[in-house]
Order: structure tokens, then sequence, then C-alpha cells
């Protein structure tokens, strides 16, 4: 393999997407995947949802970058024609005292930026007739993406840009430190391909991250 400004490691939604945005200012860049496919892990295992932001813990990092990406995801989506839609949630409550839940829902979700709306039983049934209800939250910001047309656009975005190569079949065992390095370089399981002189070394290997970057 030959040298290399920056190696991303992990060919899923985050590894994609972070190969996508520095393939516009580093090049050559590789990432790579262990699979013969990017996107074959838990990003294409999931539900799909663009979340708003209503339950993670207020103030926390999670909160604040779900709502502003969230936009920036809708935006990307509208601008490179990913396969999206803004279906939006109702949460339902089923009896009555399951309404002061609501409220603090509601609560906490307004306070992590979310915007979201109080419904009675009667506008709930408005919106969505078969559901039997004693009133709901209503958030306008819930929608759905299809996780591969995502990957896809990292994926092209990454090659188009930049001169980035995707290495599949290509897992990390580890990362060996440079004495004259700034950043580790990855340690590849056949030597042969053993990456040279990689400056910097995103890591998106998901839940493999620890093992990929320990040792
Ligand atoms: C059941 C479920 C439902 C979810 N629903 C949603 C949802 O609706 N909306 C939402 O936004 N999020 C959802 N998520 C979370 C979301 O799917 C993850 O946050 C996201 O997919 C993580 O992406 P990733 O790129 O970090 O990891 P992954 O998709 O796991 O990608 C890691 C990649 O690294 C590669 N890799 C690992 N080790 C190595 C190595 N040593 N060398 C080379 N490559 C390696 C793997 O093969 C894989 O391709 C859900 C998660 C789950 C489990």
């Amino acid at each position: 393999m030959a040298d290399a400004c920056v190696t991303v490691i992990g060919g899923g939604v985050v590894g994609l997407a972070v190969a996508a945005e520095l393939s516009r200012h580093y090049s050559p860049l590789f990432l790579l995947e262990r699979y013969p496919k990017v996107g074959q892990e838990t990003s294409s295992r999931n539900s799909e949802v663009i979340h708003a932001g209503i339950y993670y813990p207020s103030g926390s990092l999670k909160a604040r970058l779900c709502v502003e990406g969230r936009e920036m995801l809708y935006r990307l989506c509208e601008s490179h024609g990913i396969p999206h839609r803004r279906i939006t949630k109702i949460i339902t409550a089923t009896q009555h005292e399951d309404l002061g839940e609501l409220e603090r829902l509601e609560k906490h979700g307004k306070g992590n930026g979310v915007n979201l709306i109080m419904l009675t039983a009667d506008k709930v049934r408005e919106l969505e007739p078969q559901i039997v209800t004693v009133g709901g939250v209503f958030s306008p910001g819930t929608g759905i993406i299809s996780a591969h047309g995502l990957m896809d656009y990292f994926f092209h975005a990454a090659r188009e840009q930049g001169r980035s190569t995707p290495a599949l079949r290509h897992a990390a065992t580890g990362t060996l430190a440079q004495p004259h390095s700034p950043a580790p370089i990855p340690r590849l399981r056949r030597p042969a391909q053993q990456a040279q002189r990689k400056r910097n070394l995103p890591n998106g290997s998901g839940s493999w991250r620890s093992a990929t970057s320990a040792r």
C-alpha cells in the first residue's frame, strides 16, 4: 500500500462520514474495512430513524449534537438526493396516569432544544384516527433515512472529492507508534499490506474501536 496522509479505520457510517469530510482536505486517504463491502455491521442493522433528540440527558454532548446534526442531515439529504422523509412522530399516552410522564418528556425535550407540541386526545385522533389515546406529544423533527443511501453518498463523496481509496478486506489489528510521526499507523493483519507513514488515524471501527486503538 502506498504512503497516505490519512487512514480511516472502519467503513461504517461514522468512518465513511469522516473519510468524506477529510478527503476534501487530505490526499491520498485510505479507508480500511475488514469486510469485502462497507456498511455491513451496525450501520446497516439499525432502525434508520433521524432522531429529534428528545431523550438524551440535558446538557449532554449527545443532546446538542443530535439537535444540530439532525438539521444538517436533512440539509445534506435534500441537497444530494439521499432518500429520507420527515415523517414526524407522536408519543401517546393510553392512560390518564401517564399524562404526567408525557409532560415530563415534553419539558425535557424542549430543554434539549427540540421542537415539541402537546396534543389533546382529539388532536392526536385527528392526525392518526386509529390510535387509542388520552393525549400525546408531537415531534415534527423526527424522520427516517435510507442508511445505505447515506453511506453510498459518503463512500462516493470520499472517492470523488479526493484521491481516497477504499481498502476492503483490510483489517487493522492495532496501531504502531512511529517515533517521528505525530500519529500512530495502523497495524494490518497481513504484513504485506502494511500502510506506511499515515499522518492521521481517525478510528471509525464502531464497537471494535477499543480493540483497534489499544494494541
Ligand atoms: C438496534 C439498533 C438500532 C439503532 N437505530 C438507530 C436509529 O434509528 N438511528 C440512529 O441514528 N442510530 C441508530 N442506531 C445507532 C447507529 O446504528 C450506530 O450509532 C452507527 O451505526 C455506528 O456506526 P459506526 O460507523 O460507528 O459503527 P459500525 O457500523 O459498526 O461500523 C464499524 C465498521 O468498522 C469495521 N471494522 C471494525 N473493526 C475493524 C478493523 N479492525 N479493521 C478494519 N475495519 C474494522 C467494521 O467491519 C464496520 O464496517 C441503532 C443501533 C442499534 C444497535
